[in-house]
């Protein structure tokens, strides 16, 4: 597979470019060379800044040394795992000895639970929230199974905590908080910042899933209360299979990986440099960027959304349009359901989720949507738009062509199918 990166006329490079086909014959065929998508799956997955390709292709070639050799060929190898550690830490605004590469940012949110619960046995009590990603989610439903126990607190209408409930849920066998920062589906904002102080009141260690906020909106650990924080660096432009986590350095630890002392005794396993590397380019990359993540991003995916709010007549969106993530927006269109419109919409290259990436396939509402009370119907009929800086205002402009086209058609269909068979005699 060969893949060339354009340059757009503003110099911003702009999404892959296919200039010869797949050579695995089943990808081959569905995609035509030269063709573009239109990508606004952004918090499912983004494409590679190119300027990280570049910096980790040496440590896939050249530099293959074990980071832990004492020779030359190895430390070169430790250096540039050290910069890594910076460049992530800079984007935290955190000390790099508080970082802790992981293989993705699910590792990272269990790593964090399991620390907890290890930390003190007589504490095997976890609080969280009925929104987290199946990473904290299914992950709090085996700490269940395994003895301990779950408090879940729920969100209102516009997918907001009730502090003072999540307060309660706390008891002195609390062993972790554990509260996402920004919501996958919805993009709605926790108040993080408040939650940690709570757990800190209370002397329990407080987690974030903070996977789809690195990057978006600025960040500045040393000035919070936060104990641990998950991030994955596909989700800013780095490779997939890398994550980290930020671990307070007055906060103690209990490794999930154990054996070697790597990462300071943190994370057993000899590194997976090339993907390290990688992720501190993409942290660098993501803090020149995060003005524009705030502002072009933004100002992309408002246009966007209220061009289909206009052009779309009973369109919803879902969670608080306030306190939320600049890229993302999840909209309800009344009368489909969101797998046909998935199908419709991968019909003309445009891709986005129903809910979110995990889900797809499965005919169950989003269980995010659910706990925000959205009725099943709206709730089987969501999808999320997702954007990134790669994207463009003529992926806009394509994506407001493409969706009120295919909603009508969806709707005219199931119109049709609804009505009733004239009788026979
Ligand atoms: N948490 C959130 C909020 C996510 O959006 C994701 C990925 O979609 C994850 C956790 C899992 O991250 P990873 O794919 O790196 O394991």
């Amino acid at each position: 597979m060969t893949r060339s990166i354009r340059e757009t006329r503003r110099g911003r490079r702009s999404k892959p470019h296919f200039t010869t086909p797949f050579s695995l014959p089943q990808l081959g065929a569905s995609m035509i060379p030269g063709e573009e998508i239109i990508y606004l799956d952004n918090n499912a997955t983004t494409q590679l800044d190119p300027a990280v390709i570049e910096e980790m292709l040496p440590f896939l070639t050249n530099f293959y040394g074990n980071p832990s050799s004492g020779y030359m060929f190895g430390r070169q190898v430790r250096q540039a795992i050290d910069l890594a550690r910076e460049r992530v830490a800079a984007l935290l605004g955190c000390d790099p000895g508080e970082i802790v590469f992981t293989s993705c940012g699910t590792e990272s949110n269990n790593a964090a639970v399991n620390s907890a619960l290890q930390l003190d046995p007589n504490r095997r009590h976890v609080v969280t929230t009925a929104v987290e990603h199946s990473a904290t989610r299914v992950h709090c439903e085996t700490v269940s199974k395994r003895g301990g126990s779950v408090t879940v607190v729920g969100v209102n209408a516009e997918g907001h905590l009730d502090l003072d409930e999540l307060e309660r849920a706390i008891t002195p066998q609390t062993a972790i908080v554990t509260v996402m920062w920004a919501n996958n589906e919805t993009g709605v904002l926790f108040p993080v910042e408040k939650i940690a102080e709570i757990a800190r009141r209370k002397r329990v260690w407080f987690h974030t899933d903070a996977i789809q906020t690195v990057g978006k909106i600025p960040i500045r650990l040393a000035d919070m209360t936060i104990n641990s924080l998950a991030l994955s660096a596909h989700k800013l432009h780095g490779p997939k299979g890398v994550g980290a986590l930020y671990v307070n350095k007055r906060s103690a630890f209990k490794p999930l990986l154990i054996g070697g002392s790597q990462e300071n005794s943190r994370r057993a396993g000899t590194e997976n440099v090339a993907s390290i590397v990688a992720l501190g380019k993409a942290a660098e990359c993501a803090a020149a960027a995060l003005a524009e993540e705030n502002s072009r991003v933004r100002a992309m995916r408002d246009r966007f959304e209220n061009g289909v709010l206009e052009r779309v007549p009973d369109t919803f969106v879902n969670g608080d349009r306030a306190e939320r993530l600049p890229n993302t927006s999840n909209l309800s269109f009344a009368g489909i359901e969101s797998d046909a419109a998935l199908i419709m919409f991968d019909r003309d290259r445009l891709c986005c989720s129903a809910g979110s990436a995990c889900r797809t396939g499965s005919i169950e509402a989003s269980h995010v949507l659910r706990a925000m009370n959205v009725p099943p119907e709206r709730a089987r009929a969501s999808m999320r738009f997702s954007f990134g800086r790669f994207n463009t205002e003529k992926d806009v402009d394509k994506a407001l062509e493409i969706i009120p086209a295919a909603i009508s058609k969806l709707r005219a269909m199931s119109a049709a199918s609804a009505k009733p068979e004239p009788a026979t005699v």
